[in-house]
Formats: structure tokens, sequence, C-alpha cells
């Protein structure tokens, strides 16, 4: 049975873009170099940056991220500073490639997972989406992880380019011996908003009665193998109520160029909560992000209204046959250890 993971105002969730460089060119990649800066923090900045989030509670989970993060030559420097900061947990994203030798820089004590990233079961479906060669180097990294006694975790970012692949992953991920799932679904922003050749957001989407009946079952396969997975909930039940996280969680989504966001959805946008100037975490003037999460409609989540409205559909009447989730509403299936 999978339970929703309820907001919480007394935990704070950081999700840090330490750099938007990367060596891959993913087609759903939601960097967007125009809005989120082309700099590298160095790691004296990094160590300032992370003291802005830690105080704010006494559970603050730090994710590393990038472009790719491994990239970053004083990734390792960072990941301790943050240890000894009291981040209760630390997770590194990456696409596999591992670079500047970071798991020999950095124990297995020091983070809580590796996170891999892979949309597809198959090279042929990866490599489509990630670039040719990503498929082995990916398994190659897990694998490397894994014997050097990492927890590992993967990404798979869901859409209609992959869905079909998706029931083969639990065996996959439980051959390669990774702790945690994460299904994410393909959101309209960054490279998916500029449409690459030969698709359109409503070919990228999925639809509701296609996700409904499969996620959840590919999550109790892989809970039955023994790993815990986590997927967005996406569309709502009529049962169901729904919240904005930008007005009842703690989520920090931290860009290179001192954005600050609240709701990843916004990230194409000049719409952000906050900046770091000089260190310093800043409120931005009205009109932000936060005056839309303040509006009430029908859809549920006016962001997903605004820019990937392919998930929606409608009565007769006008009326939507459902109300789309916030996107960082989850749901998780814990492993079931057999
Ligand atoms: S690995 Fe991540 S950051 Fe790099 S191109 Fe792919 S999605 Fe973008
Ligand atoms: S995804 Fe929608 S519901 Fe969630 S924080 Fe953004 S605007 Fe709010």
């Amino acid at each position: 049975m999978s339970k929703t993971v309820a907001f919480s105002k007394h935990s704070v969730n950081v999700f840090f873009h330490i750099l938007t460089q990367c060596n891959l060119k993913c087609c759903h990649c939601y960097i967007n170099r125009d809005q989120h800066g082309n700099n590298t923090l160095s790691v004296e900045t990094i160590c300032a940056w992370l003291n802005l989030f830690v105080n704010k509670t006494q559970n603050a989970n730090l994710i590393f991220l990038g472009g790719e993060p491994t990239l970053h030559p004083g990734l390792d420097k960072g990941v301790k500073a943050a240890r000894e900061m009291g981040y209760s947990s630390i997770t590194i994203d990456t696409n596999g490639y591992l670079f500047h030798d970071i798991l020999n820089k950095i124990a297995p004590a020091d983070i809580d997972f590796l996170s891999f990233s892979l949309d597809g079961a198959t090279p042929k479906t990866n490599d489509r989406i990630r670039g040719n060669g990503c498929y082995e180097q990916c398994v190659s990294g897990i694998q490397n992880a894994v014997t050097s006694g990492f927890k590992t975790s993967l990404i798979f970012t869901v859409s209609n380019e992959n869905i079909h692949e998706l029931h083969m992953m639990p065996a996959l991920l439980s051959r390669l011996g990774v702790d945690r799932f994460f299904i994410q679904v393909i959101g309209i922003r960054g490279k998916s908003r500029g449409k690459p050749a030969g698709t359109d957001n409503d070919r990228l989407q999925v639809d509701r009665g296609t996700w409904m009946s499969l996620i959840p079952s590919v999550a109790d396969q892989a809970a039955d193998l023994g790993i815990t997975v986590t997927y967005p909930k996406v569309f709502l039940n009529d049962a169901d109520i729904f919240e904005c996280a930008g007005r009842v969680a703690e989520n920090y989504f931290i860009f290179p160029n001192g954005r600050v966001y609240r709701c990843p959805l916004c990230e194409d946008y000049p719409l952000h909560s906050f900046e770091i100037k000089d260190n310093t975490l800043i409120p931005r003037e009205k009109i932000n992000e936060q005056d839309l999460f303040a509006l009430n409609i029908a859809e549920g989540c006016v962001m997903n209204k605004l820019v990937q409205s392919g998930n929606l559909s409608y009565r007769e009447d006008g009326t939507p046959d459902y109300k789309i989730a916030c996107c960082l509403l989850k749901e998780e299936v814990p492993a079931r250890n057999s």
C-alpha cells in the first residue's frame, strides 16, 4: 500500500544547483541557463549558502544538483561541510559519470544516497533521451557505487517516450542492488518546453488513465523486491484535498545565479521568491511566484494549468474532470522484505 507523504513546515528541503554545466544534453533537461546562470559556485560560496538554510530547522535535507554536480571539483568539500553544519540527510544527484573520482573522495558515511538518473530500462530508449553511451555509463556508475558501499537510488522521469519500459525497471534495480526508486513525471519546462523536433507537449505528458493503471503497480512490484518507491501523485481523486507546497512546506530550489524558487514549475521565469546577494537571503518584491500560490482554481495547481496543461481534461460544462496535485506531492511505497 502507498501512503501520501504529507507536506511539513517542520523540515526544510534544499535543492542546491551548484553549477549548471553538464557533460550531457538530455532531451528533457530543465536547466535553462538564461534563467539559472552559467556560473560555478566556489566552495566558499557553497558553504555560505548552505549556512543560510540549515539553521531554519532541526531537520534539513539537502540534495546537490547541477548540471552535473560531480563536475564540480570541490563537491567533496561541500558534502563534508554540509555534514558538519548538521544537515540531516545529504544526497548527490548524478547522471552516473561520477567525475573527479568522487567515490574515492567521499565515504559512504558522508552522504545518505547517491541518486542516479536513467530514463529507460534499455540502452535504446535511455540513450535516445539522454545521449549515446549514457546507459552503460550510468549502470557502471551504480555498480561502482554499490560495490564501494554507497546507498543508491534511481530517478526515472516518465514520459510517453519511455513509459513502455517502466515495468522492466524493478527487476533491473533489484539486480543492480539499488535501494530506492524515484519515479518522476516529465515537466514541461527547460528543453521540453522548447519542443524538441518531432515531439510536442501533449505527446510527452502521460494521461491520467495510463498513469493510474501503471505507476502504482510498478511501484508495488519494486516494493516486493525490497526497494522503497516514491512517485508523484499527479492526479487527485475527488476525496483528496489540494495543497500547494509553496504555502504549506519549506522547499528551496537554489540556482548558481542566486535565484531561489519555492516551486520547480516557476523556474523558467523570473518569479523566484528570494535571491541571494552578498551571501544574504533576500525576499523579492511582488509580483513573484508566491502571488500565484495564493490563487485557488478548479484545476488545482495553478502553474500546471499555466505551463503544462496537457494533463488536464474537462467535462462538457467546462469543469475539470479532476484536480492536478502539487508536483511536489508524493506517494511512498515502503520496501517489503521478502
Ligand atoms: S544529466 Fe541532468 S543536467 Fe545534465 S543534461 Fe541531463 S538532465 Fe540536464
Ligand atoms: S507545483 Fe503548483 S501547487 Fe506545487 S508549489 Fe508549484 S504552484 Fe504550488
